[in-house]
């Protein structure tokens, strides 16, 4: 099978590899969709920066956000069978630590622990070797697409919503729209909320205004546009998927008493005086890391009960061949919306 490896200083190689196969526990997947995530770009394309979870082992195959479907399984899978269609959650942990017990296969403390893409063979690839316990099934009528998208990006926009509790009540500031910012935008939506969107970039305000933004706002002169908007109270909740530490002061500025701010965003650093920007105004602040297994499923049971396609902000599609272009136009910011590989 063909396979892709990330060796760094931008470079994208597309190798030969023997097709995987299923061991006890394991089924080999056909990768119909793997889309492209901030991070493989941050950690992995450009140089290998990523330390302990983000650490890339040389010649793995990259893509943590697979999906596709079954096409064998090993011995004792019992969940699913060839030709079912998958959804997968990114990370295989040990299954019996604390964290794993609770679905955050993420924060698994074993060295067990492998991330598709970073310490085991992603889905930048036409097969993909996966453990059962990362699998869910692709509810209809979500598409591949739909479905990995899911993986990674919409999976870790579903968990700040959750750790907001972002309901029909709260008006919601998003910092960043990126494919995450996108994500967390069409979700808050899709939970009742009214949303506020804040890009520097022209074209993804104008996208998030197509996926159903209130408003949205250059950084220039976003903390006025709020106040106007909002009569003075400011928002209820400001979700950062920016990184950026301008972004991440306009949130903590931009939510009224009580109000609930989550970054999201990775990386980058941030100054704030706390008195002022955090306790006085009784806030709540979150650090928010990718999701849970169990909130993956409900989040794809949600999105196939209201026909909400995360496909929707799938911008640019490429062949497997095609792996070095994609992730050179990611890259270079060329691309508005998500990348996706097609095998
Ligand atoms: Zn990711
Ligand atoms: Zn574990």
């Amino acid at each position: 099978m063909r396979g892709v490896v990330l060796p760094g200083g931008s470079r994208v190689e597309l190798r030969e590899f023997p097709d995987p196969v299923a061991g006890p526990g394991q089924a080999v997947i056909r990768i119909k969709a793997s889309s492209i995530c901030g991070s493989d770009v941050r950690a992995i394309y450009r140089e290998h920066l990523g330390k302990g979870p983000e650490g890339y082992i040389d010649g793995t195959i990259g893509g943590h956000e697979p999906c596709g479907q079954v096409e064998t399984v090993g011995p004792g899978v019992t969940s699913v069978r060839p030709g079912d269609r998958v959804a997968v959650y990114h990370i295989a942990g040990c299954g019996l630590c604390r964290d794993c017990r609770g679905g955050f296969m993420i924060s698994c403390s074993s060295p067990q622990r492998a991330a598709y893409g970073w310490q085991r063979d992603g889905g930048h690839a036409d097969l993909m070797l996966a453990e059962e316990r990362t699998l869910l099934p692709l509810p209809e009528p979500l598409t591949y697409e739909d479905g990995a998208l899911v993986a990674c990006g919409f999976g870790t926009a579903w968990q700040g919503i959750l750790r907001a509790d972002v309901s029909g009540r709260d008006r919601v500031l998003v910092t960043g729209l990126g494919p995450v910012g996108l994500a967390t935008l069409m979700l808050s939506v899709a939970s009742g909320a009214e949303v506020i969107g804040v890009d520097i970039r022209p074209e993804r305000r104008a996208f998030a205004q197509e996926l159903g933004a209130m408003a949205t706002l250059d950084p220039g002169d976003a903390l006025e546009g709020i106040a106007a908007l909002t009569r003075g109270t400011g928002v209820e909740v400001a979700i950062d998927c920016s990184a950026a530490a301008s972004a991440r002061q306009l949130c903590l500025a931009a939510v009224g008493q009580w109000g609930r701010v989550v970054f999201v965003g990775e990386g980058g650093e941030v100054t704030f005086a706390p008195s002022p920007s955090l306790i006085h105004h009784q806030l709540t602040l979150h650090g928010s890391w990718v999701t849970g297994v169990g909130q993956m499923q409900d989040l794809l049971a949600l999105l196939a009960r209201k026909e909400l396609h995360p496909d929707r902000i799938v911008t640019d599609r490429f062949s497997l061949d095609q792996t070095g272009e994609a992730y050179r136009l990611f890259d270079a910011g060329e691309t508005v919306g998500k990348v996706v590989v097609i095998p």
